[in-house]
């Protein structure tokens, strides 16, 4: 089965390899305070920020997941205020995480065929967290670099907090425009579910430490302590770590992963332009995620195609909340081979 899905999605071929070598070199059992962990821990992060091209000065944490990444940031970064900019499904569940934590969140919805603009916001000048979803998975678009930084600009004192959970690894961010980047390595990674990276610039590390919140395992200032010596709060996932490592060994450069996403979703578009029965869901090709594709056709047709594909072995992502029974989503992630690609193209030619 190739899992289209976007996320768990398909994983890199290498993976089972890499997993029996983990077992072989003892890996599974390494004592997370061993010599043996913390070099690999250096190495992965070092590996990370080189083929990302992660500013040097910022810090790299490991996490279980996205969500954990929310709730670090809600319980570790935010004082009161902060403020969501969002279009979708999972920058909608990133408030109400927070304001569970802190009533004050607001909420700031914007159009999904609109680029976020930096301008439109009026956002109180007190302080707080900006809560941006680069790429909003559940409708398949994405907030651009240069949007990012005009919010830089706009709000220098601002800690500016990103999720690129499906987009991390398979586009070019600018790590630099903001404060805190995450993701979950089941998605553009390539990997199995359950490790999650989060990335701090040094101003932000600054404001936990200003906050002083210390009272749980994984509030910011503990996991700062800890990984000043490359080691976690908890015993880690050392086999998602382990694979990391691997994974990246072999990654290009993330321009050149970029480039090759970049023309997949090219192909994409204009393929969805000659269809009869189906369409991307988003007019606005300006704000086109370019690692989600979601697709739109009536429920009947999305019914039959979900099902045809199946029998051939291609399983398509569900449509995300309200577009469960009228859109289907494909991952553009980097694991996808360009011969799967066809084969589901052949396929959904076959309804037109
Ligand atoms: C998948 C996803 C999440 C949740 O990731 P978990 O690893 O399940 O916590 C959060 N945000 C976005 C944008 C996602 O695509």
């Amino acid at each position: 089965m190739i899992s289209f899905y976007p996320g768990p999605s398909r994983v890199h071929n290498e993976i089972p390899r890499y997993v029996t070598d983990a077992f072989t070199q003892g890996i599974m059992s390494i004592n997370h305070r061993s010599e043996t962990f913390v070099k690999m821990s250096e190495r992965t992060i070092t590996l990370l920020k080189e083929k990302l091209s992660i500013p040097r000065n910022y810090t790299v944490f490991y996490t279980t997941s996205a969500t954990e990444c929310w709730e670090i940031i809600s319980q570790s970064l935010v004082n009161g205020k902060s403020y969501h900019l969002y279009n979708g499904a999972f920058g909608q569940k990133w408030y109400d995480y927070t304001q569970r934590l802190h009533p004050e969140a607001e909420p700031f919805a914007f159009d999904r065929e609109q680029q976020l603009d930096a301008r439109k916001l009026n956002l109180s000048t007190e302080p707080g967290v900006i809560c941006i979803t680069q790429n909003e998975t559940s409708n398949g678009t994405q907030v651009s670099n240069r949007a990012i930084r005009a919010i830089r600009k706009a709000y220098p004192e601002h800690i500016i907090a990103v999720d690129a959970t499906s987009s991390m690894a398979g586009v070019v961010l600018d790590f630099k425009a903001a404060d805190v980047w995450f993701a979950s390595v089941q998605k553009c990674f390539g990997l199995p579910a359950g490790l999650g990276l989060m990335i701090c610039s040094p101003q932000a590390l600054q404001q936990a430490a200003a906050l002083g919140e210390n009272k749980h395992y994984n509030s910011l200032n503990v996991m700062a302590e800890m990984m000043a010596k490359w080691q976690t709060s908890c015993t880690p996932n050392v086999l998602g770590i382990y694979l990391l490592m691997r994974v990246l060994e072999k990654m290009p450069p993330i321009a050149e992963v970029h480039a090759e996403l970049e023309q997949r979703y090219t192909d994409w578009v204009s393929f969805l332009q000659k269809r009869n029965v189906m369409r991307h869901l988003v007019d606005n090709a300006a704000v086109h995620s370019h690692t989600v594709i979601p697709v739109t056709a009536e429920p009947d047709m999305l019914t039959a195609i979900k099902k045809k594909a199946l029998k051939q072995g291609l399983l398509l992502g569900e449509g995300y909340g309200n577009w469960k029974t009228t859109t289907f989503r494909i991952a553009n992630f980097p694991a996808l081979k360009a011969a799967e690609i066809r084969t589901l193209k052949n396929l959904l030619k076959t309804f037109d």
